[in-house]
């Protein structure tokens, strides 16, 4: 069979010095062109479309490229041992790579298969909700969920006490099918997991009636949820070996807690840091002075300067959020100082605003200049002059 073989880079018709990206570039032209989909019921295009696949496996892998300019197609026949085997290529990186732009999505779970070795059981899904506080400070929560237990008759094995497992005649024990793929790669072929026993390989005759043969019974479990401190709303955390069993022999999955994070008015978190504003009373932001600010870990005494305007932003280092990343690591909270206009005055302190602006501005008088002079309004700038020049 071997002698018969074309030489692969006269299959792709390229030159043995060929890089890379020509020999991917030759081998997507002759994809296009003989492409099972595109060549419906064509054998001879099959034929062409799985000989440059072949070739193309082949010297894209520079190892395989190696073997392959070394003792040419004896290098595959299995004589050599050399480990070249067409139906245990990764199609999954070579045609992703490839077709990715061609094909679109129909490569997804295409030559997807299970690494050696029992699988993984799968993750579970569950949420809890914390508070603001709790989210800034971690905690410890506690969820009930039904997870899958060994059936402790069976010992999880599925079978009824006293009998036995027997091998799977539809994988003869290996747990693992070979299918062809027709409609894309025509002789192609492609492992699977054996749907009958499910990869374990094995087949239960007589089930065990305490677990129907699965070999895991319900059971509720009280499950710690371990929440550090700095974790965001719609961040994930991941208990290991919380999850589904292994249907063969395999470690649990991981339990994934989506974690929702209350909303607390006055703090607004942008990252690591927290976004606050503050009311500064006229006479506050006028003086200055010391005022009480909040913040997650308690009230701080914060000196407020001297004229200090509306919207005003300072920042108080280290009263942020703990990074979930290293515990040295804490964001600050910025606070935005609103200056509050005084309402619901008294007589007296009415009279007393009057006379502040009598000393200062003078802005009530001027307004009521301007009104009178009629037409003269728009001169507002020649009335301030005139009274700065009056003052001194
Ligand atoms: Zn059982
Ligand atoms: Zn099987």
């Amino acid at each position: 069979m071997a002698e018969q073989k074309r030489d692969y880079y006269e299959v792709l018709g390229v030159d043995k010095n060929a890089d890379d990206a020509t020999i991917k570039k030759a081998y997507r032209q002759l994809a296009k062109k003989y492409h099972p989909d595109m060549n419906p019921g064509d054998k001879e295009a099959e034929a062409k479309f799985k000989e440059a696949s072949e070739a193309y496996a082949v010297l894209s892998d520079a190892d395989k490229k190696r073997k392959y300019d070394q003792f040419g197609h004896a290098a595959f026949d299995g004589s050599q041992g050399a480990g070249f085997d067409f139906n245990d290529m990764d199609f999954t990186s070579m045609f992703g790579d490839i077709f990715g732009d061609i094909f679109g999505g129909a490569f997804g779970g295409f030559g997807s298969r299970s690494s050696s070795g029992p699988a993984r059981g799968k993750s579970l899904l569950a949420g809890v909700h914390i508070s603001f506080e709790e989210s800034i400070f971690g905690c410890e929560k506690e969820l009930e969920l039904t997870l899958k237990d060994e059936c402790p008759t069976c010992k999880g094995t599925g079978a009824k006490p006293g009998t036995s497992k027997s091998t799977c005649t539809k994988c003869n024990g290996k747990g693992k099918v070979v299918y062809t793929q027709q409609s894309l790669f025509g002789m192609v072929q492609n492992v699977q997991t054996c749907p009958d026993c499910h990869g374990s390989g094995q087949i239960i005759k007589e089930k065990c009636r305490d677990c129907k043969g699965t070999g895991y019974i319900p059971k509720k479990q009280r499950i710690k949820i371990n929440i550090p401190a700095g974790i965001d709303d719609g961040q994930r955390v991941r208990v290991p070996g919380k999850g589904e069993p292994s249907p063969n022999g395999g470690p649990r999955g991981d339990l994934l807690v989506d974690v929702v994070v209350s909303q607390n008015p006055r703090y607004q978190r942008e990252g690591l840091n927290l976004f606050t504003t503050a009311p500064l009373s006229f006479a506050q932001a006028a003086l200055g002075g010391e005022i009480r600010l909040n913040t997650v870990y308690g009230d701080v005494i914060y000196e407020v300067k001297p004229g200090t305007q509306t919207d005003t932003r300072i920042r108080l280092k280290g009263k942020g959020v703990p990074s979930l990343r290293s515990s040295n690591v804490v964001g600050d909270q910025y606070v935005t100082f609103v200056v509050q206009v005084p309402t619901g005055l008294n007589e007296e302190a009415k009279e007393l605003i009057r006379q502040f602006d009598e000393a200062t501005d003078n802005s009530l008088a001027e307004a009521a200049a301007d009104t009178s002079e009629d037409g003269k309004s728009g001169s507002g700038h020649g009335k301030k002059k005139k009274k700065m020049f009056g003052k001194k």
